[in-house]
């Protein structure tokens, strides 16, 4: 049978920010390393957080990576005798990724790719729904909602402080901690929200308290703040 020798899949790891799915890709990756498969790894150019060359999450744990302008340069650095590709941050790519990693499906490679399912306003982000249509096996990762600590699946932007919530639209920030929080279904504000705390973290207790709910937030957000 052809496919005990081209035993080519897909496999998606999704979810929110903070979910954890950059290291399940390393993790994934550094697994088939121990067994002396050969990988390689891309990322879309836009995601210049940290290091250009390296996919690296939030908790340092790292793995060589080719940044590239397009998907479709992905083919042409794949090399035949490599067996695993992991593109992470999928979602930064259009939908020629999809094609791009069905090719690879079916030249035999185990093709993972990790990604925000959703944008910060909880709708599917760019290629990820028919990157999750086709593939063999996903993965959904969930964070913890920081409001209410429950699994949460959305990332809730958080826009600068002064900023009004409509100004920044833009879909594609990638984002340090500062502008994204992990939240639940119920907790998550589409719209974005402004913390205007946040500016000046020091200055907390002196903010005015105008009423009950806006103290809530408040000490929500110190309870947030001392964890950190
Ligand atoms: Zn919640």
């Amino acid at each position: 049978m052809l496919h005990r020798t081209l035993p080519g899949f897909i496999e998606v790891i999704c979810g929110s920010m903070f979910s954890g799915k950059t290291e399940e890709l390393v993790r994934r990756l550094k697994r088939a390393q121990f067994a002396r498969q050969k990988i390689q790894v891309f990322k879309p150019v836009i995601d210049n957080r940290y290091s250009a060359d390296h996919v690296q999450s939030h908790d340092a744990n790292r793995i060589l990576s080719r940044p590239v302008e397009k998907a479709k340069d992905i083919l042409k650095f794949v090399e035949d005798n490599t067996r695993i590709v992991g593109i992470d941050e999928v979602q930064f790519f259009d939908d020629s990724v999809v094609e791009v990693a069905q090719k690879l499906a079916y030249r035999g490679m185990r093709v993972i790719v990790a990604g925000l399912d959703m944008d910060f306003r909880g709708q599917p982000f760019g290629p990820m729904p028919k990157l999750l249509a086709v593939a063999e096996q996903v993965t959904k990762l969930s964070a913890v909602c920081v409001i209410c600590g429950n699994p949460a699946s959305r990332s809730q932007r958080i826009f600068a402080p002064g900023t009004s919530a409509g100004a920044d639209t833009s879909r594609i920030a990638v984002g340090a901690k500062e502008m994204y929080e992990a939240r639940c279904r119920f907790c998550h504000e589409p719209d974005g929200t402004t913390r205007s705390e946040d500016s000046t973290p020091s200055g907390l207790t002196s903010s005015p308290v105008n009423d009950p709910r806006e103290g809530e937030t408040q000490s929500r957000l110190r309870l947030r703040l001392s964890k950190r």
